[in-house]
């Protein structure tokens, strides 16, 4: 079993799609181990997407995830990282599979409803942004 993190975004939880969002994942395989609601708050969010600080869209990006409230959960099944990945469908809704969360409930490239780890590495590291050792027994 693998764990990973996802963070249904702003325009998810505003459209009212997060309940969609989480049976999806569900009937993905997924199990929710913690799930949290919260407000980013600017520095959150750049350090959050530190990695992507020198691209075009960095500020952008900040302001729409402080836009509103998000959720994030910490996911375990099988492979829980790439698997995710496929569930969530391109980072652009125009490439996303149809099926994918991406296809289904994204707006833009920006818009994109869901966050999902890209790495095992970053998963763990993720997971501990969001949830402490505490909220994480299963
Ligand atoms: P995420 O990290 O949120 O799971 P991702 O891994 O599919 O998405 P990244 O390249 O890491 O894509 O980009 C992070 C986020 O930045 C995207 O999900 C999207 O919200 C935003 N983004 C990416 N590329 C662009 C772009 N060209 N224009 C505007 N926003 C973008
Ligand atoms: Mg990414």
């Amino acid at each position: 079993m693998e764990r990973t993190l996802t963070i249904l975004k702003p325009d998810s939880v505003a459209a009212g799609n997060s309940g969609k969002i989480i049976d999806h994942l569900e009937a993905e395989g997924f199990e929710v181990v913690a799930i949290r609601k919260l407000r980013l708050s600017e520095a959150q969010a750049q350090a959050f997407y530190e990695v992507h600080r020198e691209r075009p869209f960095y500020s952008s990006l900040v302001a729409f995830m402080t836009e509103g409230p998000v959720v994030a959960m910490a996911l375990e099944r099988e492979n829980a990282v790439r698997k995710l990945r496929e569930v969530m469908g391109a980072t652009n809704p125009d490439d996303a599979a149809p099926g994918t969360v991406r296809a289904l409930h994204a707006s833009s490239i920006e818009r994109n409803a869901i966050h999902g780890s890209d790495s095992p590495e970053n998963a763990l590291l993720e997971l501990a942004f969001f949830f402490s050792r505490a909220d994480l027994v299963g």
